[in-house]
């Protein structure tokens, strides 16, 4: 399970509505417990893929190291990725899935013409070798 709460998930929507029709991608910060993953903050990354950034991205490795600078600092850690699909279902791909690492969540907003229109959470299940989807709790 995935615990992120309204305020971050609206400002992590705000973000990838403003970047359509392009694919935004950003780093979760917080931290797992057992088999939950608790969304505290997050990082804005650049898509360094500018060839396909309407369905692929790309994070910038600075971006990346900067966010963990931030949670180092916050005393937390890097839980996960989150992107956007422009114009497509919040449902991983096979890129997505070929690129995701273990024991990390990926959080998928799907916008449509700059609206969003849902969330999914996935996780890689190392057994099963399969890209699986995970329950979002968005708490107020
Ligand atoms: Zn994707």
């Amino acid at each position: 399970m995935v615990r992120i709460s309204k305020p971050i998930n609206d400002k992590l929507i705000a973000i990838c509505e403003k970047g359509f029709p392009n694919e935004v991608c950003g780093i979760l910060i917080g931290n797992k417990k057992n088999a939950r993953y608790e969304v505290e903050n997050f990082h804005e990354c650049q898509n360094m893929n500018t060839e396909r950034s309407v369905d692929r991205y790309e994070l910038n490795p600075k971006d990346y190291i900067q966010g963990e600078k931030i949670a180092k600092d916050l005393g937390s850690s890097i839980i996960g990725i989150y992107h956007s699909h422009p114009n497509h279902p919040a449902i991983a791909s096979e890129t997505d899935k070929l690129y995701a690492w273990p024991e990390m969540v990926y959080m998928i907003y799907s916008i449509y013409d700059y609206k969003y229109k849902e969330l999914i959470s996935w996780e890689i299940n190392e057994k099963q070798d399969i890209f699986q989807e995970m329950k979002t709790d968005i708490y107020e």
